[in-house]
């Protein structure tokens, strides 16, 4: 190594590790005030909802964010450990080495060490995804899976993961080495083809692998649902309600797809909750994020960040500290382009982390805007007692430390959600 290049990497390591350790401290002080201000709280039910929610309901859901909160203590510090074992411990050049003795350079070599990080990943994470749905959601009563469905699930999910994964990759490997200097424009492009194709067979050509999707029979609900839809100037290609209480017992609904091919989806476990104003509400706070256009806005902005990110990746890619500095030395004869894809991907969350916040705070106040669309178009009192039920049903503390809220949350706490309910004007527009 230069003297140059040598500094270089020496700087990447120690910028690298003093980032993942100030994120660690970060992330370990915010959980800590997590559960403090929770187990603080645990005692009594507000007092903005004393007449709405028990004290075993609010008991119970302060139980459950702590133990959410304790075992993310847990995922963090392993996550961690994983990652630095990929990197400046040597994980990945170990087997990067080990894959080029047994099958030489090229792309071979290049997609069986994508392969390879992704099940070695997953196995990694497989005892703690086990511990969460047959220890943690079991015991609050959530899961309803049995074990055999699970390793169902994970077998199917692996198995179609690679049918569009591996392809994927190869055509990715492939242009990286085949279209010069721009190779990141093209491999942008592409990406984004594949996102937006995704969008639309997703919901008609892979959630049925997953769930039954069945229309809605309820003639009353129907009428009420598409009644609200026309009032709200959208029309949809159906009604569907989806077995989620196959495997859990939370609720939710949603609203997805393109133009013509929208559809509504309702999981069996959110009609049985809710009455049917309450559905409409929900379905209403849905309609809102279309109207604010916040999935227009949300696509549009994932393709500017992956614009950023894929010329990131083409610059840092041709750089040999990026590799050497992550724990990596680059291999001289053959590409190393499946090596600069895996430890970007590493990398990347580490740094990212601290904007996170950003996107949080966005993401609410798309909450709020979708709030007070469904009052004007339903009623406050609706989905004020829909959220409620959810919020219960779910577990959802409604005491959680509040900078945790700022930096974690995609959706605004109760309290604060239903505070601007009622300050909201029943007929303003
Ligand atoms: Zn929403």
């Amino acid at each position: 190594m230069t003297d140059s290049l040598f500094s270089a990497s020496l700087s990447l390591s120690a910028v690298f590790a003093a980032v993942l350790t100030l994120g660690l401290m970060l992330k370990f002080w915010l959980g800590s005030r997590q559960i403090r201000h929770v187990a603080q709280h645990r005692e009594a039910v507000p007092a903005a909802f004393s007449h709405t929610i028990s004290l075993a309901a609010h008991q119970k859901a302060a139980d459950y964010t702590l133990a959410k909160a304790r075992l993310g203590l847990l995922e963090m510090a392993l996550g961690a450990a994983v990652l630095l074992g990929w990197t400046l411990l040597g994980g990945l050049a170990a087997l990067n080495q080990a894959l080029t003795l047994f099958l030489g350079a090229g792309m071979a070599q290049q997609l069986a060490l994508l392969v390879a990080f992704v099940v070695i990943s997953g196995a990694i994470d497989l005892p703690l995804s086990w511990y969460q749905t047959f220890v943690l959601e079991q015991r609050f009563g959530f899961n309803k899976m049995s074990f055999r469905l699970w390793l169902a699930d994970l077998l199917k999910s692996g198995l179609i993961g690679a049918l569009i994964g591996l392809p994927i990759a190869a055509l990715i490997l492939w242009m990286m080495a085949a279209t010069g200097s721009l190779w990141w424009l093209w491999a942008w492009l592409f990406w984004m083809g594949f996102n937006l194709l995704l969008l639309v067979i997703y919901p008609t050509l892979i959630a049925p692998l997953f769930n039954k999707f069945a229309p809605l029979e309820d003639e009353t609900l129907r009428a009420r649902v598409t009644g609200l839809m026309q009032r709200c100037g959208f029309s949809a290609k159906g009604l569907f309600v989806m077995d989620g209480s196959k495997r859990s017992a939370h609720a939710n609904a949603y609203f997805t797809g393109f133009g013509a091919a929208k559809r509504v989806v309702f999981y069996d476990t959110l009609l049985a909750k809710l009455s049917a104003p309450e559905v409409d509400a929900v379905l209403a706070h849905e309609l809102g994020h279309f109207k604010h256009k916040h999935i227009i806005k949300r696509i549009v902005s994932m393709f500017a960040l992956s614009l950023a990110g894929f010329a990131l990746l083409g610059y840092l890619a041709r750089q040999v500290w990026f590799y050497t500095g992550l724990g990596v030395q680059p291999n001289l004869a053959s590409s190393n382009d499946a090596l600069a894809l895996l430890l970007f991907m590493l990398a990347l969350p580490v740094f990212s982390f601290f904007i996170a916040p950003l996107f949080a705070q966005v993401s609410r106040k798309h909450e709020f805007e979708a709030d007070a669309y469904a009052v004007r178009q339903t009623s406050a009192q609706d989905l004020a007692t829909a959220l409620l039920k959810l919020y219960e049903d779910n577990a959802s503390t409604l005491t959680p430390d509040p900078l945790y809220v700022r930096f974690y949350y995609s959706h605004p706490g109760a309290s604060e959600r239903l505070a601007r309910m009622r300050g909201m004007a029943p007929t303003a527009a």
